[in-house]
């Protein structure tokens, strides 16, 4: 973690970044050409069919409807009829011959007579072949054919148009195979059935000429029999008996071709009847080219991959381009953070802090913290801050240090805390109502550092060791700002001088320890024994000096007496029964510190000389 590369960390981010968005990009960019590659498709299939069945299909059978109407209404063919003139056949046969010449497709021409007779007919072999007249003892009888009872029946004439078949002669199918349509129409002489012209036409070529490099062509007839199948094998299978079935061709769409659908799964469906006119109700069927739409899929997927590999490559050094700027900025707060660790492990360490909610519950401390308290953290979370509250301090303290901060305020000050085992300790704490957004208190944060050492310090120099009383700079200093106190407020002020009688005689006699045990025990009912007001320093050796604020003779006295007798009647370890002297005075205008104590010394030493025991004012 310490020496993370960030140019190399973000550059792999952007590049796998690029990666996701370009295969995405790429994936998107291949359905939509798909959808494109059907469009075309489906754009080819109609441009194909149209092209086929209006602008080669339909014009050839239109042009087959013109000759056969050209030759019914023909004029020597129609004096024939009138006269059956033998004579007009040689010149019919001629007319037959010009017209079987002008289409190489044309196989057939024939006049058939009322009686199904073949009277005139021309015929071509193949169509490389001329066409030349059948003499007249090759005619057939084609009474018995379909087409001849079919058109026989009509009452106008009509054109009438054959199924596509194979070829039949002498009752057997012609081969090599020559599907063939026939396009007819019945005569009438006298309102009678006068026999028919029909012509022949070879549709090999017009159906096989149906091709496509971009789909299979495949026509079949209503009842799904193929008339042309890509593999020539399965066309005319309805005469020549091969088994081949729509479904295997397409599985998926061959019931919805046969439904009469249009478009479907594999197919593009176009009905032909409106061209051959006839009972096969025939439908040309596009099925693209496996291969084409393949090579399509395949040059897009190769386009796609390309646009792909490309924008990756490119994406690298855009990535490490695009990296260079957040990864300064991550590497800058990466040092901050080290550095902000730092301090935070710092202030852990030497500064006391502890967040409390709003009821005063500890949420969390510092390690400064726990040090100061005695306390182990597990110890201090989920307690009340008066876990470490010290007994010394008044209530007032505290009262006033919540009202601030429930009021939302800082609050800054010393306090004294107890520890876990039972030690004092001092702090020089803030404490800081941490707020939310709408300005309501979330939690206290308080913030200190120890200042027990300093506190001891400074007790130190004001205390007098032995007896924990003020020494005597202490006591001098609070009697030189009383006085000023006193003259400039026009106060009362009251100073007692007291000294313990032959204390030199309790040290020669129960040694010098037993002495200072006085010594401390005196100081203890002294300190008892006054206001809180007062201030009870020792003056040195076995002499204490108490200044009464606000109090004047009458009080001083009360007051000296009162010690007086606390001394006298209580009963020491060892010494049993001491006394004291004690020197009183009050403060008189133009008094200073000196003349103040010389006239309470003076009392004192007018109390020795009365016998000790004693209070004297002066
Ligand atoms: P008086 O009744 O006249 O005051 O007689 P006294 O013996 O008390 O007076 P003196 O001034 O002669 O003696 C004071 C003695 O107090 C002398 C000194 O050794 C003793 N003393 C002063 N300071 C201390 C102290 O800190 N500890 C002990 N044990 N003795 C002290
Ligand atoms: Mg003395
Ligand atoms: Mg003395």
């Amino acid at each position: 973690m310490l020496n993370k590369n960030f140019k190399f960390l973000f550059t792999l981010y952007f590049i796998i970044f690029g990666i996701f968005i370009t295969a995405l990009g790429a994936f998107i960019s291949y359905k939509v050409h798909i959808f494109n590659i059907n469009k075309t498709i489906e754009h080819y299939a109609q441009e194909v069919s149209y092209s086929k069945l209006n602008d080669y299909l339909s014009p050839h059978i239109e042009k087959m409807n013109s000759l056969v109407e050209a030759l019914a209404n023909d004029k020597l063919l129609q004096s024939y009829l009138a006269t059956q003139d033998s004579k007009k056949l040689a010149g019919l046969n001629n007319l037959f011959l010009t017209i079987a010449n002008s289409e190489r497709n044309i196989m057939q021409v024939r006049y058939i007579d009322a009686s199904g007779e073949e009277i005139i007919r021309v015929d071509r072999d193949n169509q490389q072949s001329l066409p030349h007249i059948i003499q007249k003892e090759k005619l057939q009888d084609k009474s018995l054919r379909d087409y001849f009872i079919s058109i026989k029946k009509m009452n106008t004439p009509q054109i009438w148009y054959s199924a596509v078949d194979l070829n039949i002669e002498h009752k057997k199918i012609e081969v090599p195979y020559k599907p063939t349509f026939r396009i007819a129409m019945p005569l009438f002489k006298d309102q009678k059935f006068a026999g028919t012209i029909i012509i022949n036409i070879l549709v090999k070529e017009l159906f096989t000429s149906i091709n496509s490099p971009i789909f299979n062509i495949f026509i079949i007839d209503k009842d799904g029999y193929y008339i042309l199948h890509p593999d020539e094998k399965y066309s005319w299978n309805k005469y020549t008996g091969v088994k081949r079935t729509l479904y295997q061709d397409f599985p998926n769409g061959a019931s919805d071709i046969l439904a009469g659908k249009t478009e479907g799964n594999g197919f593009f469906a176009y009905k032909v009847n409106h061209i051959l006119n006839n009972v096969d109700n025939a439908i040309l069927i596009l099925q693209p080219k496996a291969s084409i739409e393949k090579s399509m899929r395949y040059e897009n997927i190769i386009t796609s991959a390309i646009v792909a590999l490309l924008s990756i490559l490119l994406s690298i050094p855009l990535a490490m381009y695009a990296a260079a700027a957040p990864s300064k900025l991550q590497r800058k707060l990466f040092d901050s953070n080290k550095e902000l660790e730092r301090f935070r492990s710092i202030i852990d360490k030497y500064v006391v802090t502890a967040c409390t909610d709003i009821g005063g519950v500890i949420t969390s401390t510092s390690a400064a913290f726990c040090k100061a308290s005695g306390y182990t953290k597990d110890e201090l979370i989920d307690q009340k801050m008066n876990i470490i509250k010290n007994p010394l301090m008044k209530k007032s303290f505290y009262h006033n240090l919540w009202e601030t901060i429930l009021k939302g305020n800082n609050w800054s000050g010393e306090i004294q805390n107890r520890t876990k085992q039972g030690e004092n300790y001092w702090l020089e704490q803030t404490i800081i109502p941490v707020k939310d957004n709408n300005n309501h208190i979330s939690y206290f944060m308080s913030v200190g550092i120890d200042i027990t050492a300093k506190k001891k310090l400074e007790t130190l120099s004001i205390m007098d060791k032995l007896t924990n009383v003020f020494n005597r700079r202490k006591i001098d200093e609070s009697l030189r700002l009383e006085i000023q106190r006193a003259e400039r407020y026009n106060k009362k002020l009251s100073l007692i001088i007291m000294d313990i009688d032959h204390f030199k005689y309790i040290n020669d006699n129960f040694g010098h320890q037993i002495g200072d045990d006085v010594l401390i025990k005196v100081a203890e009912i002294l300190q008892q024994s006054i206001r809180k007001i007062d201030v009870l320093g020792r003056f040195g050796g076995e002499e204490f000096l108490i200044i009464c604020p606000q109090t004047e003779k009458e009080g001083v006295i009360i007051a000296a007496e009162n010690i007086r007798k606390n001394i006298e009647s209580y009963e020491f370890d060892t010494v049993q029964h001491i006394t004291i002297s004690l020197g009183l005075t009050s403060y008189q205008l133009g008094d200073d510190e000196n003349t103040m104590i010389k006239r309470s010394d003076d009392a004192l030493y007018l109390s020795k000389n009365k016998g000790r025991n004693k209070a004297t004012f002066l």
